[in-house]
């Protein structure tokens, strides 16, 4: 634990080493695309809601203890919405109000893992996995994607052994943009399927969605209507941009055998961990945001514009999908002294090392657009230093 707590990860470490460049030689001559803090404001109905709470509710009721997976209206209201947009079997008393995703992955975890268990994760993976599965007593295992970071299902079922007790799906992706289609989504289900009944032992899909509204077209089925084992892990982090305010849920498929057990589990962990009554002023805003989002077709400007010029200067990715981040293929084998090289134009962004692939770099573009137009110089100076630009 101290050494956890002691280290930054990866991400935040060359956030801090941009934040400390600034000090030296100006913010305006550093780029900084290592965080994914969404960058655009919260969308109206959040601060009109948060002001019509604050004015019309008594205090008491106002900042007062939820029950501990939340207010019954508001986990009736996440179950509501999750039957009416996507069909899928949502009961509120399935449904728990957490401090954002990390917490919805903590408590599944803490809820389904024994001691030595496996969790397979889809490399690349968000580096966090590793913390949240491991406090649960549980072992990471990474398995690889294509060519473009879509899923192999052969290589999913490979992996699976009798110990594997999870699979974790993260789509949007983070850091790869992918966002997974149905028939491949089907392949994976499959797989799953055939080998929990090859072990006699249930495989669960988790479903880590912070990224779910943030696609380019691309339509992001849901799983809970493609496996019955699945629990999803949800956030409003990204959607709503209220990542400071720790906010989301996890919610058990009812169509799971044992959905009311698997459920008390996840809340034993949660409460273990001390995720008792999210923050309640917080459930109460997004309750009533539900299906509504930022500006994000900001980010599709973003997108547009960066892997645009990325790609003129010969910078080889693959256009980003869905969620924030744009992943570069490093110029030369090692993606850390790509990163580092790149620090000397002032540029700063995350090697892949971290997410369980080699050679890449995540740029993550929930910043200003005029940042990313100012850093374009420093991107095509960069390039002509690896002889990429024609
Ligand atoms: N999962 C993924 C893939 C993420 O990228 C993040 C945050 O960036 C999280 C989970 C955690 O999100 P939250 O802010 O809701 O805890």
């Amino acid at each position: 634990m101290q050494k956890l707590g002691a280290e930054h990860s990866a991400i935040r470490e060359i956030f801090e080493q941009a934040n400390a460049r600034a000090l030296q030689i100006g913010r305006e001559n550093v780029f900084d695309f290592s965080l994914g803090n969404p960058n655009v404001p919260a969308p109206d109905c959040v601060q009109e809601e948060l002001k019509r709470l604050v004015s019309e509710m008594p205090p008491e009721r106002l900042h007062g203890y939820s029950s501990a997976a939340g207010l019954p209206e508001v986990r009736e209201r996440v179950a509501d919405y999750l039957r009416g947009t996507f069909g899928a079997n949502a009961r509120a008393e399935l449904i728990y109000m957490t401090c954002g995703a990390s917490s919805s992955l903590t408590a599944t975890f803490g809820g389904i893992l024994n001691r030595g268990e496996e969790v397979l994760v889809l490399a690349p993976y968000f580096p966090e996995y590793r913390v949240f599965i491991s406090q649960a007593g549980g072992l990471m295992k990474p398995v690889r994607t294509d060519e473009n970071f879509h899923i192999d299902a052969q290589a999913v079922e490979a992996a699976i052994t009798p110990k594997t007790r999870a699979i974790v799906v993260n789509s949007p992706n983070n850091p790869s943009g992918a966002v997974y289609g149905a028939a491949e989504l089907q392949a994976l289900c499959k797989v799953l399927s055939r080998k929990s009944a090859e072990y006699g032992a249930r495989i669960f899909l988790i479903a880590d969605e912070p990224y779910r509204e943030l696609t380019y077209g691309a339509d992001v089925p849901y799983l809970m209507n493609f496996y019955a084992d699945t629990v999803v892990c949800y956030s409003f982090s990204k959607s709503l941009s209220l990542a400071g305010e720790r906010i989301g849920f996890a919610a058990v498929n009812a169509d799971m055998e044992g959905a009311k057990d698997v459920f008390a589990a996840i809340s034993g962990a949660a409460r273990a961990a001390g995720y008792v009554c999210a923050p309640t002023l917080f459930q109460r805003v997004c309750a009533h945001s539900l299906g509504k989002t930022g500006e994000l077709s900001v980010y599709g400007g973003n997108r547009t514009l960066l892997y645009g010029a990325l790609a003129d200067m010969g910078y080889a990715c693959n256009k980003p999908e869905g969620a924030f981040y744009l992943f570069v293929k490093s110029p030369e084998p090692s993606a850390a002294a790509f990163c580092a090289r790149a620090k000397k134009y002032g540029l700063f962004f995350v090697p892949s090392d971290s997410f369980g692939v080699e050679g890449y770099a995540r740029i993550s573009y929930c910043v200003k657009r005029e940042m990313i137009e100012r850093s374009l110089p420093a991107f095509r100076a960069l390039a002509e230093e690896y002889g990429l630009v024609k």
